[in-house]
């Protein structure tokens, strides 16, 4: 499993993405050999929300070389070297407005930063500090090979049905270049989570899992579900969980959605240094989903938080910093969380005047689940409080609650009560 993950990302790091354009096309492409993927184009100048659909960037080729022609940076080496959305450029250009051009990081010298100008037609170059430093003739050539033309924007959705009428949205922006951790860490998990929901024997919600660029992508999505608010029960956004660090889920606008609760339920029980974080309108796509006229019940599940890692937006967020038992470990806390999502219930005790005698029934001392697991299931399933419900007031994980339901149900004790959409 985290061989598979990690294999996803080594696969999709070289390739030059953006918001639109060929690099976003061959993510895709790769996606949708790994899981059903239908696949939308929203072309250029449409109108999206408040926002307009760009023009189609397509990079192929960058370099600063000296006047007499030794290299000093190429985009075959590092695809950040580029400005994303640069306008094509060809010149000898002196070194005072070529500095106007560059972008690099003092205090991290020796990366090169990931810069976007989406809106601003110009070009640019990012480059290490220290090799920024060295360019002291008078003038460069520059080559930048790339084109900004009328095309289209693309994003992808794997969807799989469920028993219900309600949805899981699953988000995972798409448009970052070789960047591991913030971007292709959530489209690796994303794929094999979709792989997992894929082979449950059931679902009782349809699960839809969206790869989309940032902002511009999700606001093209809106705008064509304007019924997402009808629809979607729970969400995650998922973004920078390929690092080691413990996991953060940030809260939705309204804070106390049954998504909040699930997550926090989880993480509490998986590691006590996990922590939720209050909603705000920054970050990645939770933005656009939790804007007030959707509100929609999406949360975000990260380790590292965006701005806040030293490796965020350079050059070192790459394949050193993602490693596959990461991706898993982040793997497992979202199939945790899908275990409530799917399997959370309401039963009632069908003894419930006095302890049943478990002795006779075998559960005394029966293994595979926890005792105490089992009592404050049977003293908890009253009808009205669920699997959840229990375990969290017992302290205890979910899981485990729902393996002694599971025991004592199979002894007659417990009837599970039909109840549909609790969220
Ligand atoms: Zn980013």
């Amino acid at each position: 499993m985290s061989a598979a993950l990690f294999t996803h990302v080594e696969r999709l790091f070289p390739i030059c993405r953006s918001i639109t354009g060929p690099g976003l096309r061959e993510t895709l492409d790769y996606i949708g050999r790994e899981i059903p993927l239908s696949r939308h184009e929203v072309p250029t100048g449409a109108r999206v929300l408040d926002w307009e659909v760009p023009e189609e960037w397509a990079p192929r080729g960058a370099t600063l070389s000296t006047l007499g022609g030794r290299k000093v940076l190429d985009f075959a080496d590092s695809n950040l070297h580029l400005l994303q959305y640069s306008l094509p450029f060809d010149g000898v250009v002196p070194i005072a407005e070529l500095q106007r051009h560059l972008h690099s990081l003092p205090d991290q010298p020796d990366l090169i930063p990931y810069r976007t100008a989406y809106f601003s037609r110009t070009w640019g170059l990012s480059l290490p500090h220290r090799l920024r430093e060295t360019l002291t003739d008078s003038a460069y050539r520059v080559r930048i090979d790339a084109s900004l033309r009328p095309g289209s924007l693309s994003y992808g959705e794997c969807v799989l049905h469920g028993e219900e009428r309600g949805e899981v949205l699953v988000s995972a922006h798409c448009c970052h270049p070789s960047l591991a951790n913030d971007n292709l860490s959530g489209i690796a998990v994303a794929i094999e989570w979709a792989k997992a929901i894929a082979a449950r024997q059931r679902r009782r919600f349809t699960w839809r899992f969206l790869f989309a660029p940032g902002t511009i992508g999700a606001i093209c999505w809106l705008a064509r579900n304007p019924d997402a608010r009808a629809r979607i029960r729970h969400g995650v956004v998922l973004a920078c969980v390929g690092d080691g660090g413990p996991f953060h889920w940030k809260r939705t606008r309204r804070g106390d959605t049954a998504t909040d609760r699930i997550a926090a339920h989880v993480l509490r029980h998986d590691d006590p240094a996990n922590a939720l974080i209050p909603f705000d309108p920054w970050g990645y796509d939770e933005r656009q989903y939790n804007s007030p006229g959707f509100d929609l019940p999406v949360g975000r599940l990260s380790r590292a938080l965006h701005g806040q890692f030293p490796e965020y937006h350079t050059s070192a967020d790459n394949l050193d910093l993602v490693r596959p038992e990461h991706l898993s470990r982040s793997l497992r806390v979202l199939r945790a969380m899908e275990a409530v999502i799917e399997e959370d219930a309401q039963y009632r005790n069908t003894q419930p005047y006095g302890e049943p005698q478990l002795g006779r029934r075998g559960l005394y001392d029966a293994t595979g689940f926890d005792r105490m697991a089992l009592l404050w299931v049977l003293n908890g399933s009253d009808g009205e409080a669920s699997l959840l419900d229990i375990a969290e007031r017992a302290g205890l994980p979910f899981d485990e609650v729902q393996k002694a339901a599971r025991a004592a149900q199979a002894a007659g004790l417990l009837v599970p009560i039909n109840t549909a959409g609790s969220a």
